[in-house]
């Protein structure tokens, strides 16, 4: 599903996004006025409700979560949906359960949640980490995990820990549920493998494996701007000190977010060394294929591939040397 029909529209709505575009309702002489063009609202209380709702306006309804990307792309009338499905009210997504050493976490969960709920802090706490670096406050208090997995923006923080997590994405449509890998669900610039009578329900991170760490790091031009460039790595010992397991994943670079697999494997199996992290850096550096936009050139986002995947390598290592110890 396309949420849009044209990426150009990425870097007009990222760099017009006042809170004034989010805030699309006010009232004057007694009555509500919108700034979006006229939609239906349903506001269901069942997800069966929710995906009936969807199917009766076939490929014209959208899902109404945190608002904070859909309701701009309707201000700036990118977006004309004749439906909007509130799904506010489905307690059924709003939750954060165990699952072995993993998580299962409901779509609705927002993004301020997933920052302070300590099970995400202790299991995967790059995914804690990065959600300080999207947006503000007031837009993290609203934001949710599956609104932002479904826009699928190109810089965005959560669809690049997923693709590192090996999250799995689970939809409910009316011919029942799916399981997506992140690796199969972000298809292009605010594209994902979604069919427009599905909905996103949660997602499940696998356990990472003992003796584990990971980090995330950005930069943007602001703090709570979209990322210039983000990075985050998880690296896994063996007893004996080598590297079990690395993964390393990047975002701001183009069309979705990359895990660095030439990188990934220069590392497996060796031990730590200043020599082999500069390789690695090097590898993830040669690997991309940057964009130029209004706010960094190709090869300045290509610098800070190498200078972040370096960084969040070296945190990841370690943290996972400190939880072998
Ligand atoms: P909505 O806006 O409600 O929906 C977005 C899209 O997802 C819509 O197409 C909607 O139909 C669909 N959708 C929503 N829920 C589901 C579901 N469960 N299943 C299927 N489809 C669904 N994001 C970042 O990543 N990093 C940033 O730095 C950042 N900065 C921001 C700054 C500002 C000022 C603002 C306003 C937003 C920013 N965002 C940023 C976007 C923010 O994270 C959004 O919350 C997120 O992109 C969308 O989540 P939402 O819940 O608000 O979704």
């Amino acid at each position: 599903m396309s949420i849009i029909n044209s990426p150009h529209y990425i870097s007009v709505i990222r760099s017009g996004l006042p809170c004034s575009a989010v805030a699309g309702v006010w009232f004057a002489g007694g009555e509500t006025q919108v700034k979006p063009p006229p939609f239906e609202y349903e506001r269901p209380t069942s997800l069966a409700e929710a995906i009936e709702a969807l199917a009766s306006h076939p490929g014209d309804a959208r899902i109404l979560a945190g608002g904070q990307s859909l309701v701009p792309l309707m201000n700036f009338r990118v977006l004309r949906p004749s439906l909007l499905v509130d799904v506010n009210r489905l307690a059924e997504l709003d939750f954060i359960r165990a699952q072995g050493a993993g998580l299962r976490i409901g779509a609705l969960t927002r993004h301020h949640t997933l920052e302070t709920a300590p099970p995400v802090a202790e299991r995967f706490p790059a995914l804690a980490e990065a959600m300080g670096h999207v947006a503000h406050l007031a837009v993290r208090n609203r934001g949710t995990l599956g609104g932002s997995l479904a826009h699928a923006d190109p810089a965005a923080e959560l669809p690049m820990l997923a693709l590192l997590l090996d999250a799995e994405i689970a939809a409910r449509g009316p011919a029942g549920e799916r399981r997506i890998s992140a690796g199969d669900f972000f298809l292009g610039p605010l594209t994902n493998a979604l069919a427009d009578d599905e909905i996103i329900t949660e997602i499940a991170l696998p356990a990472l494996p003992s003796r584990t760490g990971s980090a995330f790091a950005e930069v943007a031009l602001r703090h709570g701007d979209f990322a210039v460039v983000a990075a985050a790595a998880t690296v896994s010992l063996a007893a004996g000190g080598t590297v079990a397991e690395a993964r390393l994943a990047v975002t701001g670079i183009g069309e979705t977010p990359l895990r660095l697999g030439s990188a990934e494997a220069a590392l497996a199996g060796e031990r730590r060394t200043p020599e082999l992290l500069a390789a690695a850096s090097e590898q993830a550096c040669n690997t991309v294929q940057p964009v130029s936009d209004l706010r960094a050139s190709a090869d300045y986002r290509r610098h800070l591939v190498g200078v972040l995947s370096g960084r969040v390598l070296v945190a990841a290592w370690d943290r996972a040397a400190a939880a072998a110890a």
